[in-house]
């Protein structure tokens, strides 16, 4: 069996669309199907529209949050419903093409020792500019600072073997990042690539300002290199003030010493309390998933499950 996690938050006009079109490509599957949706925090009809689905066909199954936990708690909640032999995570919007979907089958149960077809966008047409060009600088920045991998482009649209899918639970992290997860747990994967499609209806959940918090939590997550890097301009600091005292010294000693320079002095104390403010943010930042992690909290929360 083939299970398809779908999370869903607000999407009462793509949930039609997204089972039809799913429903057309059915007959070339090589295996049976199954629906997880999980509906994320949903306040408009979302969670009518899967029920909905549920009494019209028994291979739907579904859970609903008590709140918005956000889409990578959604993620591990269908991962953790799905009964299939092989699952894959899909987009509601029909930006994940269905019609892959048996050749990304195919290609994990063929016996040609692949654990997950993933899948990449090669374009990010109809995106606004600024967007694609901050997720572009994204990818760049971690990439350098992180041991795992990060594929740009990459989308949330997986098929993988129950054995992948159990590895990817195992990992109980409250910040989560699948991204990174999905490279870190390793396994063979081959990568399909496509060209951007834009959603089918309804609109985008993530601003700009979302992005960013997410692209933060990626790097703190994956990499601990901002910790490091602290102590790295502290040291070049060092160096840099120990030139300057012997040129100071050497200055007052050949010249003389008139009361001058208060404006260089004010200007290294405040460059330096900045670096200071700086690192101790950075530090901050790790310290505030620490503490969150600790806590061990349940990353979601189902209401009602059917
Ligand atoms: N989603 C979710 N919880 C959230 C935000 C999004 O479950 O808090 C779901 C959403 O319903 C959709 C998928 O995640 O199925 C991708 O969201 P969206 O299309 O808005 O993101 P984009 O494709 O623009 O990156
Ligand atoms: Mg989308």
């Amino acid at each position: 069996m083939l299970s398809v996690i779908v999370p869903c938050m607000n999407e009462e006009k793509a949930i039609p669309l997204f089972y039809l079109a799913v429903s057309e490509i059915e007959k070339e599957l090589s295996e049976e199907l199954e629906y997880v949706f999980v509906d994320d925090g949903s306040t408009d009809l979302t969670l009518d529209q899967i029920k909905e689905l549920a009494q019209e066909d028994g291979r739907v199954h579904y859970a609903s949050f008590s709140r918005n936990f956000g889409k990578e708690a959604a993620l591990l909640a269908g991962l953790e419903m799905a009964r299939g032999d092989f699952v894959v995570t899909m987009d509601v919007d029909l930006q994940d093409p269905p019609a892959l979907l048996p050749e990304m089958l195919d290609t994990v149960k063929g016996g040609k020792g692949y654990d997950c077809v993933a899948t990449r966008r090669t374009t990010r047409q109809g995106e606004p500019v600024v967007r694609s060009f901050l997720a572009r600088c994204f990818y760049k920045i971690i990439n350098k600072m992180s041991e795992t991998e990060i594929v740009d482009g990459a989308r949330d649209y997986r098929l993988m073997t129950r054995q992948m899918a159990d590895a990817v639970i195992r990992d109980r992290e409250y910040n989560r990042f699948s991204k990174g997860l999905y490279a870190w747990v390793g396994f063979r994967t081959k990568w399909i690539d496509y060209e951007n499609i834009e959603r089918s209806a309804g609109e985008t959940k993530w601003s700009i300002g979302k992005l960013f918090l997410y692209a933060v939590d990626g790097i703190l997550a994956y990499s601990t290199l901002p910790l490091s890097l602290s102590s790295v301009i502290g040291i070049l600091m060092c160096g840099a003030s120990f030139l300057a005292l012997c040129f100071i010294v050497l200055r007052a000693m050949l010249f003389g010493d008139p009361v001058a320079g208060w404006p260089s002095m004010v200007s290294v104390v405040i460059f330096i309390g900045g670096i200071v403010l700086f690192s101790l943010g950075i530090i901050g930042l790790y310290l505030g998933k620490i503490y969150l992690e600790t806590k061990k909290r349940p990353i979601y929360i189902i209401r009602e499950q059917g």
